[in-house]
């Protein structure tokens, strides 16, 4: 047999061309250090940023800090087992959370896992965590109002689906209880909210779950919780997981109203973490990209055009301030992103003046285009009437001599206050708001005693309701024309004339 030299010198070099190691060691690693929910992992050169991680003890991390000689990652949960030599495994996705109508009604913690006990989730689909937020083009100015049901909020400052408005004030000035209400009163709405706990207590948001229980919220509601026992990597994610969740409801074309609480605790969990991983501190210790933080997070908040399906987000963040201190790094940097903000005060609230929305100080800076007419033509009065109120207010303090004209300003100004008084989950309709704010602009509650007022106005239209087709047709002709304030006029005349006080 002959051998032919050229023929065996192929062969073995196409083996030498087609050799693979049979060990793949791109996307595993080996742990250098762990301490502190961070680990440093030597090797996973192919990992991307953002990537999630599988550590040895099945513990789930995510890759953020990519260096020359190894990689900074934070661990999601227990890190007992974890150990300086364990194996990493890169999982080759970016992190991203479950979505879909199954988890309507449940308790998810930031990767979308169910914490509540009811069994496991089938999702329609996976969202992920990090999206680019959508485009100049692709979106819609804001038209549609976002009823929260709350006179204040409605009238004055009004909220447009997909508009950010800021909620912001002290501890226990009713900042949750505004986001919930606003949930409650999207019943027969069809807004599907999600509520974003970050950073509290397991109880407060136990008690939430139970408030949204009993209104008969839940069903159209997703809970995401991150809760002060969790570390600070879940905290820090627990935002986007829950606003990937609602893109995936945009998308299909419905509306979302998301709620972030807070976002004061999300900036801290963001500290502690960059801070662990070294990166280099900025003003309040806060690290350099803490603005991008939260402004990439509320953009995703849109209304998208007719042409993506018109869905849309609308945000309601949440930021607690220290003393009332509205320029503090993170306040303003919330303030300056959003729509405009809803400030809530500690004097108003102790004084019973609740919800405790300081007037002078909220704006919305969009809303006033989505507000049906009548109820511009009605809250444009309160506004102002309410602006002379309080500055006359402050002069009369001296205890001077009043003027008849004065003296009705005031007493009016108090008939205002006591009409944007409003207990907690007792949400109002639109065309009941504008009844309220028709008759105290009118003056119709101007003898009304201050204490019967709220009693009176409730009587009022609850009769209304029963005796007469008025609040229909507000509706339906979405402005007050002559003939339905010439009704409305009548019909509260004679039926203050037979009140029973
Ligand atoms: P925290 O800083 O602890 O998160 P918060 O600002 O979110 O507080 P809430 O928890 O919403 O405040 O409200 C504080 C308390 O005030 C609660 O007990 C709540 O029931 C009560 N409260 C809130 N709004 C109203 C309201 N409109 N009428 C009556 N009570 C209210
Ligand atoms: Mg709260």
């Amino acid at each position: 047999m002959r051998i032919k030299p050229e023929e065996i010198s192929k062969i073995i070099r196409s083996e030498i061309e087609n050799y693979k190691s049979s060990l793949d060691i791109s996307n595993t690693g080996t742990v250098l250090e762990v301490g502190d929910g961070i680990a440093r992992i030597y090797g996973l050169s192919d990992a991307m940023a953002g990537e999630l991680l599988q550590f040895e003890n099945g513990t789930v991390g995510m890759a953020l800090n990519l260096e020359e000689s190894n990689i900074g990652a934070v661990i999601f949960g227990k890190t007992q087992g974890i150990k300086e030599g364990s194996i990493v495994k890169g999982l080759g996705k970016v992190a991203e959370v479950p979505a879909g109508n199954e988890l309507l009604g449940r308790v998810v913690d930031a990767l979308g896992t169910p914490i509540d006990g009811k069994g496991s989730i089938t999702a329609d689909k996976y969202m992920p965590i990090e999206r680019q937020a959508s485009g100049i083009i692709a979106r819609k100015p804001v038209t549609q109002p976002m009823q929260t049901g709350i006179k204040a909020i409605d009238g004055m400052f009004p909220i447009g689906k997909g508009q950010r408005e800021l909620i912001i004030g002290d501890r226990q000035t009713g900042k949750t209880a505004i986001a919930i209400d606003a949930i409650i009163n999207q019943k027969n709405n069809d807004v599907l909210c999600v509520y974003v706990a970050i950073g509290q207590k397991r109880s407060t948001v136990a008690q939430i779950y139970k408030k949204l229980e009993e209104a008969g919220a839940l069903e159209y509601t997703i809970i995401v919780a991150a809760t002060a026992s969790e570390s600070a990597p879940l905290q820090y994610l627990a935002p986007y997981s829950g606003v990937a969740m609602g893109e995936y409801f945009m998308d299909q074309g419905k509306d979302v109203l998301i709620v972030y609480d807070d976002l004061s605790k999300h900036a801290v969990a963001y500290r502690e973490m960059s801070l662990l991983l070294k990166r280099p501190p900025g003003r309040e210790a806060y690290p350099g990209d803490v603005f991008y933080l939260h402004s990439r997070l509320l953009e995703r908040a849109a209304k998208l055009s007719d042409k993506l399906g018109g869905g849309s987000i609308t945000a309601l963040p949440i930021v607690e301030t220290r003393a009332g201190d509205i320029s503090a790094y993170i306040p303003t940097n919330v303030i300056s992103i959003t729509d405009g903000q809803i400030f809530l005060e500690t004097d108003l609230f102790n004084s019973g003046f609740r919800p405790a929305i300081n007037a002078g100080v909220s704006v919305s800076r969009v809303g006033g285009a989505a507000q049906i007419k009548a109820m511009k033509q009605v809250a444009s009065k309160v506004k102002l009437e309410l602006a002379q109120y309080n500055e006359l207010l402050a002069f009369t303090q001296f205890g001077s001599d009043l003027d008849k004209a004065t003296r009705d300003q005031l007493n009016r100004g108090s008939k205002i206050m006591e009409v944007l008084k409003q207990p907690q989950y007792s949400p109002y309709r639109v065309e009941e708001q504008v009844i309220s704010f028709y008759c105290v602009t009118n003056g119709y509650f101007d003898d009304v005693p201050n204490e019967k007022v709220r009693v009176f106005e409730k009587d009022l239209i609850e009769a209304i309701r029963n005796d007469s087709n008025i609040l229909n047709e507000i509706l339906e002709k979405k402005s007050l024309d002559d003939d339905l304030k010439n009704g409305l006029d009548e019909f509260i005349v004679n039926y203050k004339k037979e009140y029973v006080w």
